[in-house]
């Protein structure tokens, strides 16, 4: 099969992989429908992630079941499921908590490669979700955002305590930004502000449902969002984004007694303990339990109660992968579909 390898920063190629089989009796292999380049996958791209050797890439996917192990009892072949980063039993004392991006057998599926044209799914009772019918092809571009970037940004609302009668703020108008937007929305938010300074994600934060955006960044930025807030900052602050600056902007920007959400991969990012002391926030983020929320964000979606799939701004064959890791470093795009 067709699959994206990285071998060095910048460079990526579709090459021949192996074909993924049963290994586990209770592993799933899946035929992709469609998969993408996520903001995190830039990491190594940029060479600030070390490579250790040529690596398969890819965690966000949708497909059709080809075949199940023994075991397997959810899922079954010719149904579309849709799956998240972290493969997970969905049984253990984590999972059941709803932390399954933390079970104690959880897999996580890069090194697996979901860029490519099948996929080995571990664990995949606990893991997939199926629609309740094979979708029609304009629904495929929200699911995959389910995948990741949407059940990452809900998490990152829901981390936040976005809700009815509160201000939400969102820092960082990547894929996972703009849907943090749209989560704010459907959990009954009543003002949420987007930051942002790109005009394009500027619209689709509105359509989204935010109710103001904030273009100034840093101190700034928190000026701003207090000015919106009656001087006080946001109750619910989701940050996607993962710099020390941007982890700073939400801090600061919340009120006491308010939430930080925060769902960007943090690197480098040092919390400095007086400051956190006398703010008075909570904080809460990790990498998304995506699972959680896969059953409810896969009934949205298929009842068309929400378009996510809309974050994707730009469409490549698979084998042009390395442009869309070029046209999103580049800023050139927000979101890359990988077509299969
Ligand atoms: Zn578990």
């Amino acid at each position: 099969m067709r699959g994206a390898v990285m071998y060095a920063p910048g460079d990526v190629r579709v090459e021949e992989r192996q074909d993924p089989r049963i290994v586990e009796p209770t592993d799933a292999v899946i035929r992709l429908s469609a998969t993408c380049v996520c903001g995190s996958d830039l990491w190594p791209w940029r060479g600030i992630d070390p490579l250790q050797e040529p690596s398969p890439m890819g965690h966000e996917y949708v497909g059709i079941v080809e075949e199940v192990g023994d075991q397997v009892r959810n899922v079954r072949p010719g149904q579309f499921v849709v799956g998240s980063f972290f493969a997970s039993d969905n049984t253990c004392e984590i999972c059941r908590a709803g932390y399954q991006s933390s079970c104690v057998h959880r897999v996580l599926m890069g090194p697996l490669g979901a860029q490519a044209e099948r996929l080995r799914v571990p664990l995949a009772d606990g893991t997939l979700v199926a629609t309740p019918e094979v979708p029609p092809d304009d629904l495929i571009p929200s699911f995959l955002a389910a995948s990741d970037v949407l059940g990452t940004g809900w998490f990152g609302a829901v981390a936040a305590e976005a809700g009815p009668g509160k201000t939400v703020a969102v820092v960082g108008d990547g894929a996972v930004g703009l849907l943090a937007v749209l989560a704010a929305k459907q959990l009954g938010a009543e003002q949420i502000i987007a930051m942002s300074r790109h005009e394009a994600r500027q619209r689709l934060a509105v359509e989204y449902g935010a109710t103001d955006i904030v273009a100034e960044r840093g101190a700034e930025g928190v000026e701003r969002i207090k000015e919106l807030t009656g001087g006080l900052g946001a109750h619910s602050v989701v940050e996607a984004v993962g710099t020390q600056e941007s982890m700073m902007q939400a801090i600061h920007a919340t009120r006491p007694g308010g939430h930080v959400g925060y769902v960007g991969v943090a690197h480098g990012v040092e919390l400095p303990g007086e400051e956190l002391f006398y703010s008075h926030v909570h904080l809460h983020g990790g990498p998304a339990p995506v699972r959680r929320f896969l059953p409810e964000l896969v009934d949205l979606i298929w009842n068309r109660r929400i378009d996510p799939g809309k974050v994707f701004d730009l469409a490549l064959p698979l084998d042009q992968a390395a442009d869309g890791y070029r046209a999103m470093d580049e800023r050139r795009a927000t979101k890359v579909l990988l077509r299969v």
